[in-house]
């Protein structure tokens, strides 16, 4: 199958609410696959409902550092009090075959032979790629390990963004609007969709992109879901309440 029409979204981070409203918009945009870019599970108080509606919606993607510490507790070491809380609830939760489907997460993906996808950065899941100078950084790497490679999608800062690379090496983010971005042929790009389920650009809805590979362009889409009942779900989880409270804030 050729595909035309991509949906990409990132860090999930176990809230079906959000997850499902992204399904119920993408089932009116005419994609023909749907990838993640990690952290699935963590911070809110369903992830094996989450990992379930992945597995029944075909969805594949990458490994996040959330994902990786709630296989391995070690690997928690760096979260702070919340993310550590919430991965000790994600472990208690999870099946073997959710377990399963995170352990079957790649580092990165290689799509159609041209589009990369990574959490963090091509380094690691916990590297963040958050201002000019590790988008720099990020680009630099790329064009080491992977010169073939002019496009990639990260996600981890739970902040939209396009950073663009141009010829001569100057690097700028582009503005984003509503309507498609169109991708240059003679430029780099590292863009990320935001999150779906934890956004953190006060602006609370759940975020993901669509890439348009015919005519290619990125277009940023954002969605409203049933915050109250993620917000008393995370409550009766017990998890801690600034996770339920964050969330209608959108940090
Ligand atoms: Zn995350």
């Amino acid at each position: 199958m050729t595909v035309a029409r991509l949906a990409i979204f990132s860090d999930v981070h176990a809230n079906l609410e959000a997850l499902e409203a992204v399904f119920r918009d993408l089932d009116h945009q005419h994609v023909d696959r749907v990838l993640h870019l990690g952290d699935v599970v963590g911070y809110n108080a369903s992830p094996c409902e989450v990992i379930d509606l992945l597995m029944e919606r075909n969805v594949h993607g990458v490994q996040g550092n959330h994902d990786v510490a709630a296989l391995d507790l070690d690997l928690a070491e760096g979260f702070n009090m919340l993310a550590y809380h919430a991965i000790l609830y994600t472990r208690q939760q999870l099946d073997a075959h959710h377990v399963e489907y995170l352990s079957g997460l790649p580092f990165s993906l290689l799509l159609e032979g041209q589009f990369l996808l990574f959490h963090g950065s091509l380094e690691s899941v916990n590297t963040y790629i958050a201002n000019m100078y590790q988008a720099k950084r990020a680009f630099n790497f790329m064009r080491r390990q992977l010169p073939f490679v002019r496009i990639a999608f990260f996600g981890h800062t739970h902040v939209p963004k396009v950073w663009s690379r141009n010829s001569q090496g100057k690097i700028r983010a582009l503005p984003l609007t509503k309507e498609p971005i169109i991708l240059r042929s003679d430029e780099m790009y590292l863009i990320n969709p935001g999150s779906v389920g934890q956004p953190r650009q006060k602006d609370s809805r759940a975020h993901y992109l669509i890439v348009d590979i015919d005519a290619m362009t990125v277009q940023f889409r954002s969605v409203e879901y049933n915050i109250t009942l993620a917000q008393a779900k995370i409550l009766r989880a017990k998890l801690p309440e600034f996770l339920a409270t964050r969330l209608a804030e959108g940090i």
